[in-house]
């Protein structure tokens, strides 16, 4: 079963690359690309979901027009993918520190 949601998490995938123009929102290379949220909604968190959860969390994205292909390069320069720098970057904004409560809205996933 594992096996086969992971076969489909990534048809899933493919059909976002592709939807997403298959190459980087930010400079357009075509390599190193991952799915990327404008607006960080939790990595973290979301990390530790299943594969399924996690497409149905990125098609969400994707209708908010949330979601981007960004390549690592620009995706790190960004700050979101390390929650660390993504919180400095916050506190450097003026948000409060912790204020990633964790929303990823309307999934009811454990
Ligand atoms: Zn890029």
């Amino acid at each position: 079963m594992a096996r086969r949601d992971k076969e489909w998490a990534r048809k899933q995938r493919n059909i976002l690359h592709w939807l997403l123009g298959s190459k980087c929102y930010d400079c357009g290379t075509v390599e190193k690309l991952t799915l990327d949220c404008d607006e960080p909604q939790g990595d973290a968190h979301h990390r530790k979901m299943g594969w399924d959860c996690r497409m149905r969390f990125y098609w969400r994205q994707y209708y908010r027009g949330n979601l981007k292909l960004r390549c690592l390069t620009c995706n790190g320069i960004k700050g979101g993918s390390t929650d660390k720098a993504y919180h400095a970057g916050r506190r450097a904004a003026g948000y409060a520190s912790h204020t990633h409560t964790h929303t990823i809205r309307g999934l009811q996933c454990s």
